[in-house]
This record gives structure tokens, sequence and C-alpha cells, in this order.
């Protein structure tokens, strides 16, 4: 029979054009189903669903998401296409990780703080106050025992976790008022999610639960006096500086959240083991390319903001004392009576430790040396 050429074999295995009885024949008769052992490309075409909890085409979140589906249809050569829904387009934002957990959607994004109501353990997977940064995060998940831990929690509620993305660290937030000392934050109406909200009650703050959209009009109007978001490129976009007085950094309660793609596990246990790799790869591509977006966006809508003549204010050094004294408070809050969240937790903070202090050594060391 007509040897193939070793382009249109595999083009043809994977389009299903040619099956495998086919395929070992034109091997010259080896046998490629015994020696490839399980990872055996049947052809079978998927069409998944993805359901985010981003706005369609949000940028670097909801575009990150496109890409990973672009990604996932190049390589596997047309065999598995997934279609991208938004949030509320096919189930509410927040609902999403049941939805994967159910199958009504394969595959869904957000991260892991989101479902802290449901799995109090996961925010450990995202970002906690006065934490570690993307590249720590990235450290501790791919090579200190981060991600084992995280797919150990996730499969007993049958997902599959892929870091996917990251936010790098963000901006304190905006303020309508001056913060010289922790009494200013007395009375603060804030939106402020997560353990941070926490944090700011400890304060005397009042963190306020208002959704993205609404935002605006609420500092606008005094229905809050202060709100993070992210950092410049969303804030910018956001139009934060036309109503705030201030913008205040660091993003003490967020130095660099880590963002998930989970997946139903059944069904990606079922899948062929290259498509399993195609999906991991294309997560690994997806948390470096948002990181380094958010990265290179910051610093183009930071000159735009100081353009603008954005008043840009550093919180004292004793404030951020103070609320991290907080912080270790509701954390211990927040493992108590939680046996997941305990050992995230120390996973975590084991790894934090080792790392600040590295960090302390070389890289605050450095920055010092730039005397930017
Ligand atoms: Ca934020």
């Amino acid at each position: 029979m007509k040897k193939l050429s070793r382009k249109t074999f595999f083009k043809g295995l994977a389009l299903g054009t040619i099956s495998l009885p086919l395929a070992i024949r034109s091997c010259g008769g080896k046998n490629l189903a015994q020696d490839s052992g399980p990872n055996i490309i049947t052809g079978k075409k998927y069409k998944w669903k993805m359901t985010t909890t981003w706005p369609p085409d949000f940028p670097a979140l909801g575009e990150g998401c496109n890409l990973f589906a672009q990604w996932v249809e190049e390589m596997s050569a047309g065999r598995m296409q997934i279609q991208v829904f938004g949030g509320g387009e096919l189930v509410p934002p927040l609902e999403a990780f049941n939805a994967v957990r159910s199958g009504a959607a394969e595959i869904g994004h957000g991260a892991g703080y989101y479902w802290k109501g449901l799995l109090p353990a996961a925010q450990f997977f995202a970002s906690i106050p006065f934490g570690m940064n993307a590249q720590q995060m990235n450290a501790w998940l791919y090579s200190g025992g981060g991600l084992e831990l995280w797919e150990k929690l996730y499969a007993d509620v049958g997902l599959v976790p892929f870091p996917g993305g990251n936010t790098g660290v963000q901006m304190g937030g905006w303020f309508n008022r001056e913060i010289n000392s922790i009494e200013d934050f007395k009375g603060l109406k804030m939106r402020i999610p997560g353990v941070g909200s926490k944090v700011l009650k400890k304060a005397g703050g009042a963190p306020v639960l208002l959704p993205g959209g609404e935002l605006y009009t609420g500092l606008e109007r005094g229905v809050i006096d202060a709100t993070e978001w992210i950092g410049p490129y969303h804030d910018y976009k956001m139009g934060f500086y036309q109503i705030a007085k201030y913008y205040y950094t660091p993003g003490w309660h967020e130095a660099g959240t880590t963002l998930e793609f989970f997946i139903n596990k059944p069904k990606f246990d079922a899948l062929e083991p290259d498509l399993q790799a195609i999906l991991r790869t294309a997560a690994a591509r997806v948390n470096v390319w948002m990181l380094s977006e958010f990265e290179a966006k910051n610093t183009i809508y930071l000159e735009k903001l100081i353009d603008e003549k954005v008043d840009i204010r550093k919180f004292p050094d004793e404030v951020l004392a103070t609320l991290r004294q907080y912080n270790e408070e509701a954390l211990q809050e927040e493992i108590a009576g939680d046996p997941l969240s305990r050992e995230a937790y120390a996973s975590y903070d084991a790894f934090r430790k080792k790392a600040a202090s590295w960090a302390k050594l070389t890289e605050k060391v450095f920055y010092n040396s730039l005397q930017i």
C-alpha cells in the first residue's frame, strides 16, 4: 500500500480521515497502538463550552479565555473547539464553578476567591492580602507543591484546576479621602472583596459589595468613599480618575492574583492524553500571556493617568503595618474550623516566608538601588 508522508499521516489522524488500522498498516505493519500505550489519537472531535466570570472579550481576562480557545483549536488541528461565554451569557458569573461541576459547561475561568463560599480553601490559590506576588505564586504552584495541593482540593469536587493568568500587583484603589493614619479608615465605605474586606472592617471601615458596573456612579454619588479595582490599565478604562481624588499604592490586598481554568474532571479524564496535554499547555501559555499583558498595558496606562494629573499617594508605612496585623487575625479566623483551608494556608505561608527572605535579599535591594 501507499506509504503516507509524515505530515499527511498525522494530519489525517488528527482530522479523523485516516483510521487507526490504516495508520498502523501505513507504518509497515508496526503496531502503533501497542507501542504508544494509551496515547492513541482517535480523531474524535470535541465541542466544549467555557463559562467565564468576565464580561465578553474583557481586556486581558476575557481576551485570555478567547486565546485559550484559539490555541487549543490550533494545537489539536481542530479536534477540540471551545466556545467561550462571558459571565451571564450561559450562567451568571459566580455560578461558573458549579456549572462546570455539573457539566453544563466543560471549562470555566475565574479566580479561586470567587468560590470562597463554596470551597473556602480555594481563595489561597488566587490571592490573600499581604500574600505572594505573581512570580512567587507561579513558583509555589509549579515548583513548590502548590499545584498538587490545588489539584487534590479540586479533585474532591470533581474539577481539575490550571493556573490561567495573573493580574500582577494591583493598586490600592481610588479614594475620596486622604489616608494619613489608620484612623482615616473609620467609617470609610469601600468596595474591597475577600479577606481584604475583613481587614477593612477591623480597621473600622465599612466594606460595600457593589458589582463592577456600579462602581463609577457609586463613587461619584458618595455611595462609597473608595474602591479598589485592578491597576492602571483597567482602572483608566473605568474612568475612576474623573471622580476620585487620590490613587493609592500598593495593592496590599492583591499582590499578584492568580486566575484559573477549571475543567470538569470526568470529562478531562476521558480525553485522549494528547488533548489533556494540549489543554495544560494552552493554560500555561495563557498564564504567561495574561501577566505580560497586564504588565505591558499598566505601564502605558500609568502614563495616561499621570497625564491626567492623577494624585498618586502611598499608604503610610504605619498604616500598612497595622493592616498587616489585622490581616493576620483575619486569616486565622478564615482557617479556623476548616481543615482544607488550614492545609492550603500552611503550604502557602511556608512558601511565602521563604520567598520573602529571598526577595528581601535580592529584589528589594535591587529596586532600592534604582532609586526611582
Ligand atoms: Ca482587585
